[in-house]
């Protein structure tokens, strides 16, 4: 059965993935919670926008996700599950918690609505270039009928196991994306307290054992004082909500964990949500008791 894919959410990663199924031919509609931006998504792609989950629902057979935190995926579950045709194919690429899943995948069985946690890694870069890593938690089966859906914005997919499990590794994944943040952000405030050239240090450093995606994409922008989303700080302090949790119900520390939250808690309350996770040098560099 071809697919007709719904998106819902078309944020800074929602959006590239939906252009992506568009590019494949797969996309049958949009939906964002902020009309406008569907609509405004709808008119440079020649796709119908939704003006509700419910029209959505009526267009597609199989439906992308792509919003912020957990209540709000439960949010849109609890819609889906009123308007969606039995076999209907619900895939999850927001980041939420594996608890979060299996709830949002409970809701949907009594319809016959099938459910898959995708969250993907690779960033907006990622998402634009179609080069995301995806984790998938759920039946081997459905994934392979939402396989199609995936491989156009992925350049990885990998079953981790049953519902919920895409979303423990992604919970994996976030305590080294916070660590690496923690790292080049504290390195990149102190060369320029050593006055060191970002020209010379940037690329040497990344020919070298300290690269990373996080030093190569935003290290130079960090240190032209450039925090555009990116990944909004606020999208990973939610995370290490969630990992912090993950750590608490299995008796593990993560102190890694723990310093990043409470830096970005920091940030937070400054009111830099809305900036990328590099944002963090800001206070590597001691700005934050300036302001
Ligand atoms: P974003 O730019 O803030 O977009 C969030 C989207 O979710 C918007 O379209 C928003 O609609 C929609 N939304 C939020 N709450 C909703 C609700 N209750 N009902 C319907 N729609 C709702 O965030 P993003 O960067 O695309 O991230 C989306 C998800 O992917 C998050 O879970 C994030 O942690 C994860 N993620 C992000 C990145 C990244 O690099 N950005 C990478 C991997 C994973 P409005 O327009 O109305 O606000």
């Amino acid at each position: 059965m071809t697919l007709r894919v719904g998106v819902i959410g078309l944020g800074a990663m929602g959006a590239p993935m939906a252009a992506h199924l568009r590019a494949r031919g797969l996309l049958a509609a949009v939906y964002n919670r902020t009309a406008s931006r569907a609509r405004a998504f709808a008119a440079e792609h020649g796709v119908p926008a939704a003006g509700s989950i419910a029209e959505l629902g009526h267009r597609a057979n199989a439906v992308l996700t792509c919003v912020s935190a957990d209540a709000d995926l439960l949010e849109v579950a609890r819609e889906l599950k009123l308007y969606l045709a039995p076999g209907t194919l619900v895939v999850d690429t927001s980041t939420v918690a594996p608890v979060t899943a299996r709830e949002a995948a409970g809701i949907l069985a009594p319809g016959r609505i099938d459910f898959l946690d995708a969250p993907v890694s690779g960033g907006v870069e990622g998402a634009r270039s179609g080069a995301l890593s995806v984790m998938v938690g759920g039946e081997a089966a459905v994934l392979e009928r939402a396989r199609p859906l995936l491989e156009a914005f992925a350049a990885r997919i990998t079953h981790m196991g049953p519902t919920g499990a895409g979303q423990a590794t992604k919970a994996v994944n976030q305590v080294m994306v916070a660590g690496i943040a923690e790292a080049v952000c504290e390195a990149l405030a102190l060369s320029e307290k050593l006055g060191l050239d970002p020209e010379r240090l940037l690329p040497t450093l990344a020919a070298g054992a300290a690269q990373s995606w996080f030093l190569e994409k935003r290290g130079a922008t960090m240190l032209r004082n450039e925090f555009a989303v990116g990944f909004k700080l606020a999208l990973l302090h939610k995370d290490l909500g969630i990992v912090r949790g993950i750590g608490e119900s299995l008796g593990v520390p993560l102190p890694v964990v723990d310093k990043a939250l409470a830096d970005y808690g920091e940030l937070l309350a400054a009111g830099f949500g809305e900036d990328d996770i590099s944002g963090l040098i800001r206070l590597k560099r001691g700005e934050l008791r300036r302001i």
